[in-house]
C-alpha cells in the first residue's frame, strides 16, 4: 500500500453536479497545483485529500492530515548562506551527471550539524522530484529461519545454537500473503528466508503460483543464494522482484566474515537475477569492523552497477552467540547519510527504511529516514508465533504499523488500479 503526504484544498473550481470529477487546486509539499477530485462529492475549501499522482481520491480530517504531516513532513527552511561554497557545489554536482567518489567521501565523512541537515534535505527534494509524495509500504514474511551458512553478524547463522527454528508451511505461507493482501491493502509482499534448501526449487515456485491465484500482490523472494535455474523458476511462477544484499563489497572484509562463501559468485548472481528480468532489490550493512567511508562509497557505487532498483541499507547491530557479538552496532547517522547519498546517486531508486534503523532509533528512524530520502518502509507480517524467532538481531522494533496502515491508499479500489498501472510500467522497464 502507499500513503503520501496530504494536501489542503484550496478551492473547488469545477464541480458539475451528476459528475464524480471535479477540477481543483490544493496545496501541498510541491506547492500549488491543480489536480482532479475523484468521487469525492461536497468537496470543499479547506478540506485535506490524500492525492495519487495529479488526483485527490481520499476526503481526510484535518487532525488525521496533521498527523501524517508529523511524521513524513521534513523540518523547514535551512539557512545555507552559512554553509561553504564547496560544499554546496559538491552537493549539487549529483544532477550534473552524478557524484564522484571523492565527493561521496566528503559527504559521508561530514559532522557538521549545518552540512548534515542541508544533505537531508536535498535528498529530500530529490525524492520528492523523482518518487512523488508517495510513500510505499511494503510487507515481509520470513518464512523460515533455517540457514545452512555462517555469517559473523548473523544470529540465524547455523553455528547459532541458541535458535528456535521454524518453518511455515506453504498453507501457512499462502494464507499469511492472502490475508495481508485482501484484508490489510498490501500489495508488495517480501518471502524471505535463510539460505534454507528444505525448499526445493519446486516449492517455491508453488508457493508464489498459490499466492498469486488467491490475491493480486507484487511477490519478491528473498532466499538467498540459490542457483540461477531457482531464479528462473520463481520469476516463471510470477515472481516480480529479489531482494539479496551484498553485505560489502570489500573483498577482505567479505572473506572475514563470511566463511565458505564467495563475494564474485554473490555479485554475479546478483547481476545473473537482473538480467533475468526482475527488480531487483540489493544493499549492504554499515558499520562492520574495519569498514571505512571508502569502502561504503565504493558499496554504494557496487549497487549502481549492478542496477539495483531498490537500496536496502541497514547499520548493523550486534548479536549474541555471534563471533561479532562485542562489535559496537553501526552509527544510525551514517545510515542516514548513505541514505541521502544513495538517493542523490540513485534518484529513481526505491529506498526503504530498514527495520535495523527503526531499531536504533524506533519511531524516530522513520521520520529520519523519510525525510533523509527514503521512501518506503518494510512491515513485518511473520505470524505472531514465529515472528520472535527471526533473529538476525535481538530486538527488533515493530510497532505502530495501525497508523500507516489505516491511511493506506491501496485500500482504495481506484486508486489500486490506477497505481497498479504505474508500478507495472516500472516493473517493465
Ligand atoms: S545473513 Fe542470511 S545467509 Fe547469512 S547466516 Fe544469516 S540468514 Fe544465513
Amino acid at each position: 500500500m502507499c500513503l503520501t503526504i496530504p494536501a489542503k484544498v484550496l478551492s473547488v473550481e469545477n464541480s458539475v453536479a451528476g459528475s464524480s470529477v471535479a477540477d481543483i487546486t490544493v496545496e501541498g509539499s510541491g506547492g500549488v497545483r491543480k489536480i482532479q477530485a475523484v468521487e469525492l462529492p461536497g468537496l470543499k475549501a479547506g478540506d485535506w485529500v490524500l492525492c495519487a499522482y495529479d488526483v485527490a481520491i481520499r476526503r481526510i480530517s484535518q487532525t488525521d492530515a496533521g498527523e501524517i504531516l508529523a511524521l513524513l513532513e521534513p523540518k523547514g527552511h535551512i539557512d545555507v548562506s552559512r554553509l561553504d561554497r564547496e560544499f554546496l557545489e559538491l552537493l549539487k554536482s549529483h544532477a550534473a551527471g552524478g557524484l564522484s567518489k571523492e565527493n561521496i567521501i566528503r559527504l559521508l565523512k561530514t559532522e557538521d550539524p549545518l552540512e548534515l541537515e542541508t544533505l537531508f534535505a536535498e535528498a529530500n527534494t530529490v525524492r520528492q522530484a523523482h518518487l512523488k509524495d508517495f510513500f510505499c509500504i511494503h510487507g515481509i514474511v520470513e518464512f523460515s529461519n533455517h540457514c545452512v551458512r555462517d555469517c559473523f553478524y548473523c544470529g540465524l547463522r547455523k553455528g547459532s545454537a541458541d535458535v528456535r527454528r521454524y518453518r511455515m508451511t506453504p498453507d501457512e505461507i499462502a494464507e499469511t500473503a492472502g490475508d495481508a493482501v485482501n484484508r490489510r491493502g498490501y500489495k508488495l509482499i517480501v518471502l524471505q528466508s535463510g539460505d534454507d534448501f528444505y525448499y526445493t526449487d519446486d516449492m517455491l515456485a508453488d508457493i508464489i503460483v498459490r499466492i498469486k491465484k488467491i490475491c493480486r500482490v507484487f511477490v519478491f523472494m528473498s532466499v538467498g543464494e540459490r542457483s540461477l535455474e531457482c531464479y528462473v523458476r520463481m520469476k516463471a511462477a510470477g515472481a516480480s522482484g529479489a531482494l539479496m544484499r551484498f553485505e560489502t563489497s570489500n573483498r577482505a572484509l567479505y572473506d572475514s566474515i563470511h566463511p565458505g562463501q564467495l563475494l564474485d559468485k554473490r555479485l554475479e548472481l546478483l547481476k545473473g537475477i537482473k538480467k533475468l528480468g526482475y527488480y531487483l532489490a540489493s544493499g549492504f550493512l554499515i558499520g562492520l569492523p574495519g569498514q571505512t567511508e571508502e569502502a561504503i562509497a565504493e558499496d554504494i557505487i557496487t549497487m549502481k552497477e549492478l542496477g539495483a532498483n531498490m537500496v536496502s541499507v541497514g547499520p548493523f547491530i550486534p548479536c549474541q552467540s555471534t563471533p561479532l557479538a562485542g562489535h559496537p552496532a553501526g552509527s544510525a547517522q551514517m545510515a542516514l547519510k548513505v541514505t541521502a547519498v544513495s538517493r542523490l546517486f540513485m534518484p529513481k531508486a526505491k529506498i526503504p527504511v530498514t527495520t535495523a534503523l527503526e531499531t536504533i532509533e524506533s519511531e524516530e528512524g522513520r521520520r529520519l529516514g523519510l525525510s533523509s530520502g527514503a521512501n518506503s518502509l518494510m512491515f513485518n507480517l511473520t505470524p505472531e508465533k514465529y515472528r520472535g524467532h527471526y533473529r538476525i538481531y535481538p530486538d527488533k522494533y515493530h510497532g505502530k504499523e495501525e497508523i500507516w496502515e489505516n491511511y493506506g491508499l491501496f485500500k482504495e479500489a481506484l486508486s489500486y488500479r490506477m497505481l497498479e498501472k504505474k508500478m507495472f510500467e516500472e516493473f517493465e522497464k
